[in-house]
């Protein structure tokens, strides 16, 4: 992986850095700035080294052309409070106002570009187009860092293909990322457990069969525990289930038997009569679901307390804790208790936790825990997923 020493010496050079400035925006007012937080090492350093810099990136899933609720401006702002020095806005990605705002930096000083995919060419299926966008960007500067750990996983102009138009290296956050990414890889201190959680089996199916095959123990939770629980012949009510899924999920569990993993379900679980927040809602067996004072319209939406002492104390015995997905519905407090013992129990365990996927990111910001709690916090969701189910990132190719 080339990194910014390849670049040579960059004063005076402009420096384009892809960042994943993809942070939640609720009416205009940025709710969790930790994306923000985790590039600013590689912009410092570039400032440091007396580069003019660039900085682009996307926010939220605008359709190729420029939508006011997606502008980047209020990060421009938030940037310049937490680096300490002016970050210029220019409310164009590339043309007339792009070049004019690059051509006047000096060194040290940084420029954000408005949302990459305010452009069409950014995402594009078609190679012509994002090889056409990708070269504007790659003609206001001179050399490409690219620091958006988020975005490896996907080919888009300004992830793969200006990486190979300008002199390109990893920024330190996508190093950084790499690095431990590769610990839980190849190097992982044993007991490893992973805990798996979040909405869907179908979206961890890759991340599952992988992982399967190097944990001393998975943990199951939050909705995909249905599937598992309806796989061994349990009725789960009205809870999330995929239907699809069953047998993928038997060929786990027979797997997981022939290779010694464990795999621990929640042994209760806790029932709704809605999904609500205010919904009325009790604890029940985890196989005995149906038998909730709900019946068949019960939902199942986290797992109970004996589930998550039983997690909490795996996880106390753990060398090695990859977490991916919640627990639980966390984002209603009712629903929120597995979550949070999981979390807890990250915080408390001597041995090295990993919390990669971000819902999983911004539940346990969310629930009140410091990022300095977890050896790490992955600011990729997908990307971390993929990296570990073995995947070349594209991205990350591009680099090598
Ligand atoms: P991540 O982004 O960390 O990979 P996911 O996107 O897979 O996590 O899943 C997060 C979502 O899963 C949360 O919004 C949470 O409400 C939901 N979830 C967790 N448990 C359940 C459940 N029992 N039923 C329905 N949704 C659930
Ligand atoms: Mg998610």
């Amino acid at each position: 992986m080339r990194t910014i020493e390849s670049l040579g010496q960059l004063r005076g050079r402009t420096v384009i850095v892809r960042c994943d400035l993809n942070v939640p925006l609720a009416d205009g007012v940025i709710t969790d700035d930790g994306r923000i937080r985790a590039s600013l090492t590689t912009i410092r350093e570039l400032r440091e080294a007396g580069a003019k810099i660039v900085l682009i990136s996307h926010l939220g899933r605008p359709q190729g052309e420029p939508e006011e609720r997606f502008s980047l401006r209020p990060v421009s702002v938030r940037m310049g409070e937490l680096l300490g020095a002016p970050v210029s806005f220019v409310e164009e990605t590339v043309g007339e106002a792009a070049t004019a705002a690059v051509s006047a930096l000096g060194e040290g000083d940084v420029v954000l570009l408005e949302n990459l995919r305010f452009n069409a060419g950014e995402t594009s299926k078609d190679d012509d187009a994002r090889r056409a966008f990708a070269q504007r960007l790659a003609d206001l500067g001179d050399a490409f860092v690219s620091d958006g750990f988020g975005v490896v996983h996907r080919r888009q102009a300004s992830v793969t293909d200006l990486a190979q138009l300008l002199p390109s290296a990893a920024g330190r956050l996508v190093a950084g990322e790499l690095e431990v990414l590769r610990r839980l890889t190849e190097e992982a201190e044993r007991p490893y457990a992973v805990v798996l959680g979040g909405s869907k089996v179908s979206d961890k199916l890759g991340v599952i069969s992988h992982l399967i095959e190097r944990v001393d123990t998975l943990l199951i939770g939050g909705g995909m525990v249905f599937t598992f629980l309806a796989a061994q012949g349990h009725g789960v009510a009205a809870s999330l289930l995929e239907q699809d899924q069953l047998d993928t999920v038997r060929g786990y569990l027979e797997t997981a038997e022939q290779r010694g993993v464990r795999i621990v379900l929640p042994t209760d679980i806790v029932v709704a009569e809605a999904f609500a927040a205010d919904a009325a809602h009790e604890v029940v067996p985890a196989d005995a679901i149906e038998s909730s004072a709900f019946g068949a319209a019960g939902i199942g939406l986290d797992i109970g307390p004996d589930s998550a002492a039983a997690f909490a104390q795996v996880i106390a015995e753990s060398k090695t804790v990859f977490w991916n997905g919640p627990m639980g519905v966390f984002e209603m407090d009712a629903f929120a208790g597995g979550t949070r013992a999981v979390a807890r129990a990250l915080t408390e365990t001597s041995g090295f936790t990993v919390v990669g996927g971000g819902d999983s990111a911004a539940a346990v910001r969310a629930l009140g825990f410091a990022d300095d709690q977890f050896g790490h916090i992955s600011t990729g969701g997908g990307a971390s997923l993929e990296f570990l189910e073995g995947k070349t990132l594209p991205g990350l190719e591009v680099l090598a």
